[in-house]
Order: C-alpha cells, then sequence, then structure tokens
C-alpha cells in the first residue's frame, strides 16, 4: 500500500509512491490535488524551486490535516542556482516557500557541467545540519556519479530520471543497483503518451486494470519508485491503486520488450 517504502542506503527509507506536481501552475488546483493525494494516502508529494509550486503544495499539506513528520516532501535545486553559496541559499528559499523546516529529500535537478561538486558540498552540509533527511541527485548517468565521487563524502541515496516502458534505462538501472542507489522514474506514464500502447491496453484489459495502473506496476514491480503526476482526483486515487494485483513474469517481459530508449524529455547530457 502506500505506507510501504524502499530502503536507503542512509537508513531511511522513501515511499515507493507519490504524487507529482510538475506543470500544476493553478495555485487552487495544486492545493486541491496535494491535498486530495494525502487524504487519499499519499505519504510523498515531488515538487522542485523551478514548477514554481512550491508555496501551494505547503500549503495543501497543512489544509490537508496529517501531520509533516508524517509526510515525505522533496524539492530540488534548479540549474542556475547551482554551486555552493547559492545552492545553500535556493534551499533556504525553498524551506520558506513550503512554509517547512526541513526537507525529507532534496535532489540536484540537472547534472551541470562544472558545478556538480560545489553543488554536492553544499548538499552535504545541510545534510550534516539536519536540514535534509536524505540527499539525491536527478537526472545522472553513471559518469556524473563518477564525476561526483571525486569529491564527495556523502553518496547520493537516490537518482530520479525519466524512466517508463519506452525508456527501460536497463544499464543505468544495473549500475544504481550496483551501488544500492533507488531509482526514481519521472514521467512514468510518458507524460501520458503510453496510455494508447495497444500492448499495454491489451494486458490492461486482462487485468481490469487501467494502463496507468499496469505502467505503474511494471515500475514496482521492477524496483523503482514513482511519482505520477495527476490534477483529477478518480486518476490521483487510481495510480495509487497498484497493491492488490500481480503482473505474471510473461506479461513483464512483454513490457520490458516496449522498450525503444525513446525520451519524452531532453537528455542530461544536452541540457542545462
Ligand atoms: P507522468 O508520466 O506522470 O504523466 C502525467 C500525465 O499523465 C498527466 O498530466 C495526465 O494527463 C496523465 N495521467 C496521469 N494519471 C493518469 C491516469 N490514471 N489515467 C490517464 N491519464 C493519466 O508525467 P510527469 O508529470 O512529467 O512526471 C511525473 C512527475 O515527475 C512530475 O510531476 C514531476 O514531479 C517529476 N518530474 C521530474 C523531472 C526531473 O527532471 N527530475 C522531469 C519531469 C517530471
Amino acid at each position: 500500500n502506500l505506507t510501504s517504502t524502499a530502503a536507503f542506503h542512509n537508513g531511511k527509507a522513501i515511499p515507493k509512491v507519490g504524487l507529482g506536481v510538475f506543470k500544476m501552475s493553478d495555485e487552487a488546483e495544486t492545493i486541491r490535488a496535494v491535498q486530495h493525494a494525502i487524504q487519499t494516502g499519499y505519504k510523498l508529494v515531488d515538487t522542485a524551486a523551478i514548477y514554481q509550486n512550491e508555496e501551494a503544495v505547503g500549503q495543501g499539506v497543512r489544509e490537508s490535516g496529517v501531520a509533516r513528520e508524517d509526510l515525505y516532501i522533496t524539492s530540488k535545486v534548479w540549474n542556475s542556482d547551482q554551486g555552493y553559496e547559492t545552492t545553500l541559499r535556493a534551499f533556504d528559499d525553498t524551506l520558506k516557500r513550503l512554509k517547512m523546516d526541513y526537507l525529507d529529500l532534496y535532489l540536484i535537478h540537472w547534472p551541470v557541467e562544472g558545478k556538480i561538486n560545489d553543488t554536492w558540498k553544499a548538499m552535504e552540509k545541510l545534510y550534516a545540519d539536519g536540514l535534509i533527511k536524505s540527499i539525491g541527485v536527478s537526472n545522472f548517468h553513471q559518469h556524473h556519479f563518477e564525476k561526483l565521487f571525486t569529491t564527495a563524502n556523502e553518496k547520493p541515496v537516490l537518482n530520479q530520471v525519466e524512466l517508463h516502458p519506452h525508456l527501460s534505462q536497463q544499464p543505468l538501472r544495473e549500475y544504481l543497483a550496483k551501488e544500492d542507489i533507488v531509482v526514481q522514474a519521472w514521467s512514468p506514464l510518458g507524460q501520458g503518451q503510453l496510455l494508447t500502447n495497444d500492448t499495454l491496453k491489451e494486458i490492461a484489459g486482462n487485468y481490469d486494470r487501467s494502463v496507468a495502473q499496469v505502467i505503474l506496476r511494471w515500475h514496482l514491480q521492477n524496483d523503482i519508485t514513482i511519482i505520477p503526476k495527476s490534477v483529477t482526483p478518480s486518476r490521483i486515487e487510481e495510480n495509487a491503486r497498484l497493491f492488490d494485483f500481480e503482473l505474471t513474469k510473461e506479461d513483464m517481459e512483454r513490457i520490458d520488450a516496449l522498450n525503444r530508449d525513446e525520451r519524452v524529455g531532453p537528455d542530461p547530457d544536452n541540457f542545462d
């Protein structure tokens, strides 16, 4: 269920399913979506400074009636804020907008050439100060980790990357498993593009489930944590009903075979 977690190497753990809030720009809609998700049982909300909705997320959390310490909040430092001092400031601004006094997880949003190591130093300081319970990264290829490891004292707990049946990221997943770094999929539904896939529709029909649920269940059975986004109450609920059915090995393999190494978002090597 929604309280089930994936363990980090630092002794902490993260809920396997959370609510993503990218492109939620309407304030009232964001507050409602966050509140509805939490009342449905979601523990994790994934925001970022660049989404410009941290204030609404904070308000949704407060209006949910669930205590802050029973929830799990992630945010991310944006590219233009990377570097040591600027990351410290960006984090402080994020906390102020959320009206919170700590984050459960803070991520480097994208690897910015030449800044990875200084940004990570700031993350390590915030972690040591207890202001962030766990620190991680997003959109890192293996070579970005290798660069980070040349100066890091702490290892990232998680890498949040684009990952769905058209981009299964098998080599990166193997590397992260070896390093004991949790994988979290962004755009797990391919931003909705995968929902019309015929193979997925056929599989979904056999389980009497939606295509979205089959895709998200595929992630979970592959030990990939997920943060699907929706503002629609019924879809928020649907995206969390994943723990009462299981895909067969054959169907898992059929979905694996849909991989095309095809992104809906940018390649981290050509983006900053
Ligand atoms: P997603 O794959 O979660 O797809 C979201 C879209 O799918 C929604 O807009 C909705 O139209 C549709 N949808 C959702 N549930 C559905 C359902 N049950 N039935 C039918 N349609 C449904 O895409 P996303 O929002 O890009 O990714 C999820 C989250 O990942 C984001 O909200 C954000 O938090 C995070 N993210 C992070 C990065 C990064 O660089 N770290 C980049 C993109 C997204």
